[in-house]
C-alpha cells in the first residue's frame, strides 16, 4: 500500500528521503471523477519516484488522471519529483509566484547564489572554512530537484485555485517565501505543506525575497487559524488539529525571546548568537547553516522592531548590541 486515505478524495502517499526527518507526504486529491490533483512529489531519486508512481496508481489507476501539479514550496524533498512527475503526466503546474521566481534565478545565476550564501555567512561572523563545507554540501544536493518552471504563478494571498474546484489556495510564507497551502472549505481540510508540522517546527530563514520571515510566518499562522480548519494534513508526519497553529506561533514568539536572551549576554555576531543558543552542540553543515538563516531572521525582526542595534564590524561581520 502505497496510497492511504487522508481525508475524502484525498489520498497521502509517503516517500522516502536520504536525511531527516525521513520521509515526506505527496497528496493526490480528486478533484472530480477522473480528475486529479497532485500536490508535492518527494525527492528526486529513484526510490522517492518509485514510491510516488505506485500511490499514483493504486490511488489515480496511473498518471494520465493527474491534471493539475502544485508545488507547496521549492524545497529539494517536495519539488524534487516535480520535473519527473511533468513528464509523466503533462499538466499545469501551479506554484506560488516567489517560490517559482525564485527557483527560476537559482537555475539562472549559480554563481550569484553561492555568492548570495558566501556574503551571509561573512555577515553572519562565520569562519571562512564555513563557506567551503556549505559549497560542497550544496554540489551534493545537486540533481535532487531539477529545477521547474510554474505555469500558473500564484499571486496575492490566497485564493481559488484554477482547476480544482472546491479547493482555495492561502500564501503560507516563512519557510519559504512563496509557500502556499491548500483548503477545502466544505469540510476544513487542510493541506499545509511545511507551514503546519508535527513535533518540529518548521525552519524560517533570512532571505533575498521577505524583509521578516518570521512576522510573515507569525501572520500566515494567523491566516490559517482565522479558516478554523478541521483536520490538518501536514507534508511530514502524522496529521494533526487546529490547536498545533497555536502552538507553533507561541514557539515562533519564543525564538525571537531566546534569540533576544542570548544578545543579553553580550554584544554578538549571528555565529556568536547560534552558539549561545545550542551551546556545547556539534552542528552538522546543513544544520548550522539552517541555524544561522533563522537566527538572523529572528535579530533582524529584533533590530526592525528597535530592540537590538545592528553595528557592521570591520571583518564585514554584523554584530547585533543591545538597544540602550
Ligand atoms: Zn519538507
Amino acid at each position: 500500500m502505497h496510497a492511504h486515505p487522508a481525508a475524502p478524495d484525498v489520498w497521502r502517499i509517503t516517500t522516502p528521503l536520504p536525511f531527516r526527518p525521513g520521509e515526506v507526504h505527496a497528496y493526490l486529491v480528486r478533484v472530480e471523477e477522473g480528475r486529479w490533483m497532485l500536490v508535492d512529489g518527494g525527492i528526486g531519486t529513484e526510490q522517492a519516484w518509485a514510491a510516488l508512481a505506485a500511490g499514483v496508481a493504486e490511488a489515480a489507476g496511473g498518471w494520465g488522471g493527474v491534471a493539475l501539479h502544485l508545488v507547496t514550496h521549492m524545497h529539494l524533498d517536495h519539488v524534487g519529483l516535480a520535473a519527473r512527475a511533468l513528464g509523466a503526466a503533462p499538466a499545469p503546474l501551479a506554484m506560488g509566484a516567489l517560490d517559482a521566481e525564485r527557483m527560476a534565478s537559482a537555475a539562472a545565476d549559480p554563481a550569484g547564489e553561492a555568492a548570495y550564501r558566501a556574503g551571509l555567512l561573512r555577515r553572519a561572523g562565520a569562519p571562512a572554512e564555513m563557506v567551503r563545507l556549505v559549497e560542497a554540501a550544496q554540489s551534493d544536493a545537486q540533481g535532487l530537484a531539477p529545477t521547474v518552471a510554474a505555469d500558473v504563478p500564484l499571486h496575492g494571498e490566497g485564493g481559488e485555485l484554477p482547476g480544482a474546484r472546491g479547493w482555495r489556495w492561502i500564501w503560507t510564507p516563512g519557510h519559504t517565501a512563496g509557500h502556499v497551502s491548500l483548503f477545502r472549505p466544505a469540510d476544513g481540510v487542510l493541506i499545509a505543506g511545511d507551514a503546519v508540522l508535527p513535533r518540529i517546527t518548521p525552519t524560517l530563514g533570512v532571505n533575498r525575497q521577505r524583509a521578516d520571515p518570521v512576522g510573515d510566518y507569525v501572520a500566515a499562522l494567523d491566516r490559517l487559524a482565522a479558516l478554523a480548519p478541521a483536520a490538518i494534513l501536514p507534508g511530514h508526519g502524522a496529521p494533526v488539529g487546529p490547536e498545533r497553529i497555536r502552538e507553533l506561533r507561541a514557539a515562533a514568539e519564543a525564538e525571537t525571546e531566546a534569540v533576544a536572551a542570548c544578545v543579553e549576554a553580550g554584544p554578538a555576531t549571528t555565529w556568536e548568537v547560534v552558539g549561545r543558543r545550542y551551546p556545547g552542540r556539534e552542528l552538522a553543515t546543513s544544520t548550522r547553516m539552517l541555524a544561522l538563516r533563522e537566527t538572523r531572521a529572528h535579530l533582524d525582526r529584533l533590530a526592525a522592531s528597535g530592540r537590538l542595534e545592528l553595528v557592521p564590524g570591520p571583518d564585514g561581520a554584523d554584530h547585533f548590541v543591545r538597544s540602550a
